[in-house]
């Protein structure tokens, strides 16, 4: 039966691997208290508006990748590609503008229909940020302390560029606009298909094209800094200012954009050559817009997420299993002490390994596999005395030890 195989792009996460993701999830998630910065979660599916209005009907997201169905009450839904619109909608609907600013984090499953390679995944995890309702550059300063602090955390840190641009504010924007039109149509016979689409519903996004043919007309476009108005100009200004603070060096990406007018001001990504053509582990920007675009009030937005895959390659190994002690009983009345010794130690936070069946050698394989720090061995004879042989399996040395103080001496240990 073909069909055992995973789906395509999909993959089993065997524990190892778990643990790598969760030790990523779990730092991002602690990480984000220190910045007031608490997790929420969405559906993992939504109505399929709630992404075809604010990812744009020309982004690649909405044209060729979203995991799209009918169910069987006729409602057209979308597994989410992303989390930021399935956070903007649940503001909405739940009214969060009153505990304006929200600052939230997630993780999670997302879903993209691309083509698997290294990296890059149909079914894979992002942890991300987003924070609602501050408009002051402020804020674009905190959501990116907060990535780094979490690529520090995980030891990543020097491996990995903050790359940064800036959008300018509406106005700017569509002066920009207008200009990258006009150059573009100007060489419009030496750009690619799919670019001559974009240039009227998304000119920006010309400029982050992997074709080889746009990326020379790319190269020589005009810039976006020669058309920031004087409050985008002060707003980046403010920005990089604020990350010299706080000891945060970047470089500047001219080419760096988002193709969706609700994106704004800041855009940032954090890469690392380390990960081959797939070098993004981060990527995130300011989004005054989007809330607005889905019929909520105007509420100003800016967040990031970052590839938990891609992390989780860099990091390489998780923080180690824990050891556990095991427990080792021979003879039928052992048996019986040992599961209500484990109970009880299990309780008190000491992990234990009580083997299913089998005698003292088998049991004693299954501790080593297990990576037991000690074996507590309990025959008939030591139970009749009230005691257990404790054996250290690092140091290969034996003691007895009174079966009521052993919570006590493996807590030591
Ligand atoms: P790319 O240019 O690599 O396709 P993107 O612009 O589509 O990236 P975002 O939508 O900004 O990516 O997602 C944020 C992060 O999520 C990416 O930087 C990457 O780390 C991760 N990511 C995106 N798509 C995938 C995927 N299919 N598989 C694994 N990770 C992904
Ligand atoms: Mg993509």
């Amino acid at each position: 039966m073909a069909s055992l195989q995973p789906v395509r792009g999909t993959h089993d996460l065997l524990p190892e691997e778990n643990r790598v993701q969760d030790h990523i999830a779990e730092t991002a998630r602690a990480i984000g208290e220190l910045y007031g910065y608490h997790r929420m979660t969405t559906p993992i599916f939504e109505f399929t508006d709630v992404f075809a209005r604010t990812l744009g009907d020309t982004s690649d997201v909405v044209t060729k990748e979203m995991y799209t169905f009918e169910d069987r009450g006729g409602e057209k839904i979308t597994l989410r590609p992303e989390n930021t619109a399935g956070i903007a909608r649940a503001y909405i609907s739940n009214g969060m503008q009153q505990m304006s600013p929200v600052k939230v984090c997630y993780y999670g499953p997302m879903f993209r229909y691309e083509r698997p390679q290294k990296g890059r995944q149909r079914q894979f995890h992002q942890i991300g940020v987003e924070l609602l309702g501050v408009e002051q550059v402020a804020g674009d300063i905190e959501v990116i302390a907060y990535g780094a602090h979490i690529l520090k955390s995980l030891g990543l840190w020097d491996n990995i560029t903050l790359e940064l641009n800036t959008l300018g504010d509406p106005e700017s924007r569509a002066a920009y606009r207008n200009v990258l039109v006009d150059y573009f149509k100007g060489h419009f016979d030496k750009l690619s298909e799919d670019s001559r689409n974009r240039l009227d519903k998304n000119p920006l996004r010309i400029l982050d094209s992997k074709d080889e043919g746009d990326r020379e007309l790319v190269a020589n476009a005009p810039l976006f800094a020669e058309y920031l108005n004087e409050h985008s100009q002060t707003f980046f200004k403010q920005l990089t200012d604020g990350l010299g603070d706080i000891g945060i060096n970047y470089q500047l990406n001219p080419r760096l954009v988002r193709g969706l007018d609700y994106y704004c001001h800041t855009c940032f990504e954090f890469v690392t050559s380390t990960l081959g053509a797939q070098g993004t582990v981060m990527a995130g920007g300011r989004y005054d817009g989007l809330v607005s675009t889905m019929g909520g009030p105007q509420t100003a937005g800016v967040g990031w997420a970052a590839g938990v895959e891609r992390l989780a390659m860099m990091v390489g190994t998780g923080p180690a299993a824990v050891r556990p002690v095991a427990l080792i009983p021979m003879g039928d009345a052992a048996e019986s002490r040992c599961r209500s010794l484990a109970q009880q130690l299990r309780e008190a936070g000491i992990a234990v390994e009580l083997g299913y069946a089998g005698n003292m050698k088998k049991r004693m394989k299954r501790a080593d596999k297990a990576n037991a720090k000690m074996a507590v061995i309990i025959g008939d004879d030591e139970l009749a005395k009230g005691v257990a042989m404790v054996r250290d399996l690092d140091a290969g040395e034996q003691r007895e030890v009174a079966i009521d103080s052993l919570i006590g001496v493996i807590g030591e240990r």
